[in-house]
């Protein structure tokens, strides 16, 4: 709603979209910390004042503007806006300028609530006095997250594949933390490398990002692998293998999702995430996929000028996908030659999945795509137990548990649903406990990959 016109929606398109940020200070909500941060940082190199604003620190505030029945994730980034605009405005004083920011949120087409968030929000931000003038800055999964418009367009192209590695470099170095904390010789050394290797990894982005010098940054990243090494005491035995999959929010929030790798390990586990870089693929992917279909739909009708559009988006999204597996598959070989660190697997393979499965379809889409067969993949991997992390009524999440409980009863292969809101349930620890338990029998009788029970 415009401000002082209640029944206009036009500021829903007009001020929620790509917008060119030359000027602006750009906020980025902290979704995962190390993955935000890096983004941030790889806006910076390309010119643009980005910052990533605290999270969770404003969750009241989310509250008091959501009925409750919201995403958690939306109450979430509703209050990290507020609080943040809140104190730059006790900070700043009159100065404060709300047209100075453009507050970053992403949307996602396809069945499910992402998105609505950014709308849900404007009419919020629009009732609040001065807040409609700050305009929210949108990319959104029906473009393939196209940057166009928000910089220069000569340099979009780069932007886009530096915003892309530094991705994966963000997941690199969260599976790191992950594989050398269980086995850490002093407690606390391991988040404190990593915190540190953020922070270089950001210099690092900010400053040469624009040259593309992916070969110096991959450089960096083996130096730090192999400090990280001298962190594990080697005396440790390697403990039972838990893979994780679920919402991305969630998932990756470590507040939001009550640090619930750390739980895990501090129950003897060894945790492994579901990547972030999986889900910018799989929106290629999607797109890729969409596209192909339009081409054979204009062919079979024999639309001449259609079809020359859908072939031009098939060329342009197989182009990308190809780019990006390349990317990736190059840097995990190299670090993975240091140490063992989990690696992706090719979306074209997790469809392939589903359908020999026969369990569920990409034509449904969301993150079920990726959860389900993401899920036998653990399994087919050798790991010890699966959770699903969620916020409490997701819907995609609430589908692959329905699908893969009975599945994983038959496999004999330890399963545990976690919903989560802003509520701390009492018996959590309980379960991920008991959990823990089951995956350690399974541990016990079967060992894990590549190494006797
Ligand atoms: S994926 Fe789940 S949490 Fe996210 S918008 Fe959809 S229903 Fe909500």
């Amino acid at each position: 709603m415009e401000s002082g016109n209640v029944l206009s929606f036009k500021s829903l398109t007009s001020k929620v979209g790509r917008f060119n940020l030359k000027g602006k200070t750009v906020l980025v909500p902290e979704m995962n910390r190390i993955g935000s941060h890096l983004i941030a940082a790889t806006f910076r190199g390309f010119g643009v004042n980005a910052k990533v604003m605290e999270t969770c620190r404003g969750l009241d505030l989310g509250k008091e503007y959501t009925s409750g029945k919201e995403c958690y994730p939306c109450q979430i980034t509703m209050g990290d806006i507020l609080y943040f605009t809140e104190k730059e405005k006790e900070k700043s004083g009159d100065s404060f300028n709300p047209e100075d920011y453009v507050y970053f949120m992403p949307e996602a087409d396809g069945p499910c609530r992402f998105g609505m968030y950014n709308k849900f929000q404007r009419i919020v931000m629009d009732s609040i006095p001065g807040l409609d003038k700050l305009k929210i800055g949108s990319i959104t999964t029906k473009d393939g997250y196209s940057l166009s418009g928000l910089i220069d367009s000569k340099k979009v192209g780069d932007l886009k594949k530096v915003a892309y590695f530094s991705v994966v470099i963000g997941d690199i170095l969260d599976r790191l933390l992950w594989r050398i904390r269980p086995y850490e010789k002093e407690p606390g050394t391991a988040d404190d490398f990593i915190e540190k290797s953020m922070q270089s990894m950001e210099d690092a982005f900010e400053q040469c990002g624009t040259e593309k010098d992916f070969d110096k940054i991959i450089d960096m990243m083996e130096g730090i692998i192999e400090q990280a090494g001298h962190i594990m005491d080697p005396e440790i035995p390697r403990k039972p293998l838990i893979g994780i999959v679920g919402e991305i929010y969630l998932r990756t929030h470590v507040h939001a999702n009550q640090d619930t790798i750390r739980m895990l390990e501090k129950y003897g586990g060894e945790v492994v995430n579901a990547s972030i870089t999986e889900w910018v693929n799989y929106i290629s992917y999607d797109r890729l996929r969409e596209s192909k279909i339009d081409l054979g739909l204009n062919w079979k009708l024999f639309r001449l000028g259609a079809m020359k559009a859908s072939l031009k988006k098939v060329l342009g999204f197989k182009g990308e996908l190809f780019y990006q597996e390349f990317v990736q598959k190059k840097v995990y070989k190299r670090v993975k030659s240091i140490l063992d660190l989990a690696e992706d697997h090719k979306v074209e393979e997790l469809e392939n999945i589903l359908e020999e499965e026969d369990l569920f379809s990409f034509d449904v889409g969301t993150e079920a795509c990726l959860s389900i067969p993401g899920i036998l993949e653990y399994v087919r991997g050798g790991y010890n137990g699966v959770v699903n992390i969620y916020p409490f009524t997701c819907m995609p999440s609430t589908i692959t548990s329905a699908i893969v409980k009975p599945l994983m009863n038959k496999l004999r292969v330890p399963y545990l649903d976690l919903p989560y809101d802003s509520s701390f349930q009492p018996g959590r620890e309980g379960a991920i406990r008991t959990f823990m338990y089951q995956a350690y029998q399974h541990f016990k009788h079967n060992g894990r990959k590549g190494m006797p029970g």
